[in-house]
């Protein structure tokens, strides 16, 4: 097995290209099928969404928009604790069907806060299209439309995906090496 270091950390091969593009054709299909006639706006959250999002999108044959927004977290009140807020997203939502692209759900806590903001936005339609979901992990439930892979509660990088700023350009999914 070769391993490989990102920062100060060793990671092992978990998912190859084979397996993600072979997975994203597959969701693509699903999505085409689902959206057939219609033209969604994909939402994608960077930084980590943004190979996901480029590589899913080329499988796509409807007619579809994209945006990609970043998500910052405030501290607001003392009653709100941390504020989730949406930073780029300047396409009106009201009334289309939406796909939000995120590139890993762990414990929900990020999308669980956004999405009641998209929700009052009155979106036609909202869906959720992610990569990789640690269901182990998950404390704050959201519903996933469509998962690329469950995996385990372990650390990984890789597409897209950095470990302290660092990895995001490896082609495939590294999980951390323990
Ligand atoms: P959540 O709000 O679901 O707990 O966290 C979502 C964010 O945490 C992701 O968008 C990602 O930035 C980060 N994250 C969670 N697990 C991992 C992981 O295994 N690897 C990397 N690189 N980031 C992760």
């Amino acid at each position: 097995m070769t391993l490989v270091k990102v920062h100060d950390k060793q990671f092992h091969p978990y998912l190859t290209q084979t397996m993600i593009h072979d997975k994203l054709q597959e969701t693509a299909a699903a999505i085409n099928a689902d959206y057939a006639g219609k033209r969604p706006l994909f939402i994608a959250v960077l930084n980590g969404s943004f190979m996901f999002a480029s590589d899913l999108f080329k499988y796509l044959t409807i007619d579809a928009e994209i945006c990609f927004i970043k998500l910052a977290s405030y501290k607001g009140t003392k009653s709100t604790g941390h504020v989730i807020t949406a930073i780029g997203l300047d396409t009106d939502i009201t009334g289309r069907d939406i796909i939000v692209l995120e590139d890993i759900i762990d414990t929900g806590k990020t999308l669980s806060q956004f999405l009641p903001q998209l929700i009052n936005q009155q979106p036609a339609s909202l869906k959720i299209a992610v990569l990789l979901h640690k269901p182990e992990a998950t404390v704050y439930p959201v519903h996933i439309d469509y998962c690329c892979f469950s995996i385990p509660n372990k650390f990984v990088v890789g597409y897209g995906l950095d470990y302290d700023g660092l990895g995001r350009n490896l082609p495939e999914i590294y999980q951390l090496h323990e």
